[in-house]
């Protein structure tokens, strides 16, 4: 299959609504990342998307729709759901509320419960007004490896297994939604994300982060969300974090640079621009601002898929705060690393 990289004009818009009512892929930009989309309704589209993505098939998808009207179709939409639809949608908050029969089990893999959102990107927003349909779409890159925050990442994960992807540019989050589960007694983060726990708390004071959401899973336990279970955002090199006192990060990443380099491995620093004087005459790759967490949170897909195109063996990299986004930042670093974390 020839896979077609267009930017989103009116036409190609209304082209990709047309391959989504025929049950066929297409690849989108939102805010967060770029998404693979298939008419969540149509069982037979939806597994073209595991397919494509070789994506088990135990990891629900993200349903997106076009308005709060439009959830309610899918799900049931409690009082406290609506008020947070009304603070944060359009936007990188997605709710795991009550399904309703329309949705197909491969849908929510056979769960009680289906994930919704709606995108706060002009590209996506038309295309789902344009397609009238429910759009599931994970991230458009192949299982495993550090989601697509551009139309060139979907396309080297992608190509040949899809038939059109939108280039609508850079992402503006850079990381996926927050995944808020709204089916229990009090509203937890499954996933950090877009929207801060800080943020959710003004509107919900209840709001907790789930315990599951910053470690790894111990033996024998399940996680609500099924996709904390599976490796994700990995580099094909080995990530370590490193987290602890300033002055002791920085030792041990110096350490450890100076050890791999030692045994003959390709070794880079990823660190906040600030940080970069102190690592004058080491490998870099700076990864935004400290000052501006956002920016950080905006460029590590990217420069992790960079990493592998350089083919460094042993990545490095330095904690960031876990407020704001930071705590969405920290998540995806612990999943990148595997948790394969120094405390220095
Ligand atoms: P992705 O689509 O790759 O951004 O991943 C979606 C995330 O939301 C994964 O971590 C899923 O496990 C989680 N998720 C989606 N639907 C549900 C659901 N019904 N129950 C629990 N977690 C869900
Ligand atoms: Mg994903």
């Amino acid at each position: 299959m020839h896979t077609q990289i267009s930017p989103p004009t009116e036409r190609t818009v209304r082209r990709a609504a047309k391959l989504l009512q025929a049950g066929e892929l297409v690849a989108f930009p939102t805010e967060t990342v770029y998404g693979l989309g298939a008419n969540a309704l149509d069982a037979r589209a939806v597994g073209r998307i595991f397919s494509a993505k070789n994506r088990p098939a135990d990891n629900p998808l993200i349903v997106h729709v076009a308005s709060p009207v439009a959830a309610e179709e899918l799900c049931h939409v409690t009082n406290d759901a609506r008020r947070l639809m009304e603070a944060f949608w359009p936007g990188p908050l997605t709710l795991l509320l009550q399904k309703k029969p329309v949705i197909p089990e491969i849908t929510n893999a056979g769960l009680s419960s289906v994930a919704v959102r709606m995108p706060d990107h002009p590209v996506a927003l038309r295309l789902l007004e344009a397609c009238g349909l429910p759009v599931a779409a994970p991230s458009a890159n192949r299982s495993g490896r550090p989601s697509p925050t551009t139309a060139r990442h979907v396309l080297d994960d992608l190509r040949g297994l899809i038939p059109l992807i939108l280039d609508g540019g850079a992402c503006k989050v850079g990381l996926e939604s927050t995944v808020l589960d709204m089916t229990g007694e009090t509203p937890a983060i499954l996933r950090p994300g877009g929207v801060t726990p800080e943020m959710l708390a003004s509107v919900l004071p209840g709001v907790r982060v789930a315990e599951t959401a910053m470690r790894p899973l111990l033996d024998g336990e399940t996680a609500k969300s099924p996709g904390m279970r599976h490796a994700h955002y990995s580099p094909k090199g080995r990530l370590t974090l490193v987290e602890g006192e300033p002055d002791a990060v920085e030792a041990a990443c110096k350490r450890l640079y100076r050890e791999a380099e030692a045994d003959g491995k390709k070794a880079c620093l990823l660190v906040a621009q600030e940080r970069l004087p102190a690592y004058a005459g080491y490998d870099t790759h700076t990864l935004g601002s400290l000052r501006a967490p956002e920016t950080i949170a905006q460029t590590l897909f990217a420069a992790l898929r960079e990493m592998d195109e350089t083919g460094v063996e042993i990545i490095l990299c330095e904690a960031v705060e876990t407020s704001g986004i930071g705590l969405a930042v920290m998540n995806r670093l612990r999943r990148a690393a595997n948790f394969h974390i120094i405390r220095a």
